[in-house]
């Protein structure tokens, strides 16, 4: 990493994990560094009150999916997308319109004045907490509600 990436990384680790409390995603458990910051360019945070806090298993795409952030790779430099902060909503990928999971991009520049970063997490916590997990997996198993 960079030392920009590390500041990247550095930066949206206090704004989601300091000043909102999310964690760093149990999949990076080996990827911390001694102050508990992602050590990777490709860090995963995630919302841990998603579906008022009930855990469930992640079985990779197949199931429900929490809220989490991640930075967006540009595939054709292989270096961050020119927005780099992208969010996952809750929800199931491919699920219905009530259920599915938007992405949302912001520029690394939110993190200078994160208020529409704010209002957009704001809803999308929201939202995260009131999924029910079992609906979720009925709309996954047997189609989409309605
Ligand atoms: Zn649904």
């Amino acid at each position: 990493m960079t030392d920009t990436d590390r500041d990247l990384v550095g930066e949206l680790h206090r704004y989601l994990v300091g000043q909102r409390g999310w964690i760093v995603s149990p999949l990076l458990d080996n990827e911390i560094d001694d102050d508990g910051v992602p050590d990777t360019a490709e860090p995963i945070w995630d919302y841990p009150q998603s579906y008022r806090a009930v855990e469930i298993h992640e079985i990779a795409e197949a199931g429900p999916q929490i809220l989490d952030a991640v930075t967006d790779i540009d595939e054709s430099t292989w270096d961050w997308a020119p927005k780099p902060i992208k969010f996952n909503t809750a929800g199931n990928v491919r699920g219905c319109e009530k259920h599915d999971i938007i992405q949302r991009f912001f520029p690394m520049s939110a993190l200078d004045d994160p208020t529409e970063m704010s209002a957009f997490l704001d809803e999308a916590e929201a939202h995260a907490r009131e999924l029910d997990p079992r609906e979720l997996i009925e709309c996954r198993f047997f189609g989409p509600c309605g």
